[in-house]
């Protein structure tokens, strides 16, 4: 029996403490989107099936007890690419070396345009219970500038589909700052976002990756960049409609009803453990960093002919370069980086190491410092990269 998941909201800060969570990849897309620099690629239905041989096979290398993972993520590329059929064998491997009763969460990503009411029962099946959808914009125009395969509609019909299945727990992500949108499109796709009755939103500004095509339209000058002004009254405007809908903002780019907040991500944010399966996917135990090399066809190779983990980086990280990455990633939580978990990891106190830049911070309005944590302002949010920097260095300096 699945554990229930009403624990306090709270308690969702603690999940990273207590065992080690698990994401998969799948780096597979319909077609490549124009503003898309991450891994994944446009494969055959045979060349997926022999991913998932591999997958299997990892999974059989990896886990020789049964993992009893605390969160799974299931990401891409896009999950979804699969079959339902597909996504059935998926979940058959899985139950094999995974034990989903001690699981808080079981998230796959969906791309709108590919999900079915076959697809979406499949993802029931497998144990999926939230589904993230990447939106990205409600409006076709918007849509076809990225490069999308769907149109405005689509991700109504496919948050329905999933309704319809049972997974009851729905995010969105959308995008703003996009080429020629105006703050009254940004308002309107936050609206039609929110009139899903969706729990959790993911905002993130556009960036113009090197060498996509959209940069290549933007080095042409068939786009324009928005405007930094208008990008700062979006990011605002991102917070405020959110509010009064009941999403808090507890990551710079997240918004969740109370007790809703990803907890898969809790635990990346707050410097926990999680292994990875899957071409490209990176696994981080106990300070140890270890990564499958990203191409899948070099991934199925390794692991069907081979017989061996595709592992192409493992490091051990310095306890300096542990708890740098625990601020990096801790101070987008609004709630900041625990003290104590600080100290674990860097083997001395936040005081000790960062004291006076933090106090230089704080004087500016940027930082705050409370008896258990240290944290952003929601000015110091604004600047998060700055106040990232300012205090390496200061690890640096003292180290
Ligand atoms: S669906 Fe996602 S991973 Fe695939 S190309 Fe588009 S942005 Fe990239």
């Amino acid at each position: 029996m699945r554990q229930a998941r009403d624990e306090a909201p709270r308690a969702i800060y603690a999940v990273a403490m207590d065992a080690a969570s698990l994401y998969i990849h799948i780096p597979f897309c319909v077609r490549k989107c124009e503003y898309c620099d991450f891994y994944s690629g446009v494969a055959g239905e045979e060349e997926i099936d022999q991913y998932l041989d591999a997958l299997e096979v990892e999974c059989a290398l990896r886990f020789r007890q049964p993992f009893s993972p605390r969160t799974i993520f299931m990401g891409g590329g896009t999950p979804t690419r699969l079959s339902a059929t597909q996504l059935l064998r998926l979940g058959d491997i899985l139950r094999k070396r995974i034990d989903l009763s001690q699981c808080l969460e079981f998230t796959s990503e969906i791309n709108p345009g590919t999900l079915t009411p076959e697809k979406a029962d499949a993802l029931m099946r497998m144990g999926v219970d939230r589904a993230s959808f990447g939106v990205q914009s409600f409006q076709t125009k918007f849509l076809q500038g990225l490069g999308r395969a769907y149109e405005a509609g689509t991700a109504t019909r496919a948050v329905q589909m999933a309704r319809d299945a049972g997974i009851a727990r729905i995010s969105m992500d959308l995008m703003f700052a996009l080429p020629n949108q105006t703050i009254d499109d940004l308002r309107d796709d936050l609206q039609r976002a929110l009139s899903h009755d969706t729990e959790h939103l993911s905002l993130y500004a556009l960036t113009f990756e090197d060498d996509t095509p959209l940069t290549r339209q933007l080095q042409s000058g068939e786009v324009q960049p928005c405007d930094e002004e208008l990008e700062r009254e979006m990011f605002e405007l991102v917070g405020s409609t959110c509010s009064e809908a009941g999403l808090q903002r507890y990551e710079v780019s997240n918004f969740a009803r109370p007790g809703a907040e990803c907890r898969h991500n809790v635990v990346y944010w707050t410097g926990g453990d999680w292994h990875g399966i899957g071409a490209g996917a990176h696994a981080m135990i106990d300070g140890e960093i270890s990564q499958n090399g990203a191409d899948f066809k070099a991934y199925t190779k390794a692991l069907l002919q081979e017989r061996r983990l595709p592992t192409t980086r493992q490091e051990k990280l310095s306890p300096q370069a542990r708890a740098e990455s625990l601020l990096l990633m801790g101070l987008r939580l609004t709630q900041g980086v625990e003290l104590a978990r600080f100290e674990r990891f860097a083997g001395a106190s936040f005081d000790s190491i960062c004291g006076e830049t933090a106090k230089r911070l704080t004087a500016l309005g940027l930082l705050e410092l409370t008896p258990t944590h240290v944290r952003a302002t929601a000015e110091g949010l604004l600047l998060l990269d700055n106040l990232i920097v300012e205090l390496a260095d200061a690890m640096e300096a003292t180290v």
